[in-house]
């Protein structure tokens, strides 16, 4: 196994510790609320992922919780019921082997931007860097195949971030840290955005041409 092989393998058990942590951390910072969000990580490729259950309380969720699914959604380990929004993260694991962990929040900052029809700039080397690219997925009820259907469409752009309209957003990463800091980076970005534009003032941006720069050297495709 060479170095970068083992960085890569990470057990089940390992895995679904680290899902806990990362929805007790997104519970204190305020990006997700008692009963609203949801986590979810696979291994590296896998067909099945593990999902955070249905409306439990989302400060303390334990490993044993967890509920394993496969793409279709049948349930293959685990006793609740699992998140109303697998059918969203399964389509994003149908349609990006790059995504490994998918994070669900409801950031209000980046959700408030949204809802008035600003959308996140490149304002921070953060924002260029983390975040990449951040589509706007417009409003579907929660949990239904429509919203599914819209998220894997948007999921294809090569978006880390999707903002999902009236909602919340959907943070995608190869590993559950990276999800996780693209959740919060959104949050931090919008917060910036927000304090400048109250302010009065339009926030200056990172240069189009080293945006662009980035993007070629990350491959990641505009429009
Ligand atoms: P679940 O409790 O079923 O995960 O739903 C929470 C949520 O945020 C729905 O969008
Ligand atoms: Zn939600």
């Amino acid at each position: 196994m060479s170095g970068e092989e083992a960085f890569a393998f990470v057990s089940e058990d390992e895995l679904k510790e680290e899902i806990c942590r990362v929805m007790k951390a997104l519970y204190q910072r305020g990006l997700i609320s008692a009963l609203g969000g949801n986590v979810s990580a696979r291994v590296p490729g896998a067909k099945e992922f593990w999902i955070t259950p249905s409306g439990v309380f989302k400060g303390a969720v334990e490993p044993d919780d967890l509920v394993k699914l496969n793409l279709d959604g049948n349930i293959i380990d685990g006793y609740l019921r699992p998140s109303i929004e697998w059918p969203m993260h399964a389509a994003v694991y149908r349609v990006r082997p790059d995504v490994n962990a998918i994070v669900h929040a409801h950031n209000p900052f980046t959700l408030g931007l949204a809802l008035a029809g600003v959308g996140i700039k490149p304002i921070s080397v953060e924002a260029v860097m983390v975040l990449r690219k951040v589509e706007i997925v417009p409003f579907a009820f929660p949990g239904t195949d429509e919203l599914a259907k819209l998220v894997e469409k948007y999921a294809q752009t090569g978006a880390r971030a999707l903002i999902l309209q009236n909602h919340g957003i959907l943070a995608m990463g190869s590993n559950l840290v990276e999800a996780e800091a693209v959740a919060e980076t959104l949050e931090e970005v919008s917060i910036a955005q927000y304090v400048a534009m109250s302010l009065g003032r339009e926030p200056p941006t990172i240069p189009e041409r080293d945006v662009e720069l980035y993007m070629k050297l990350y491959k990641i495709r505009q429009h």
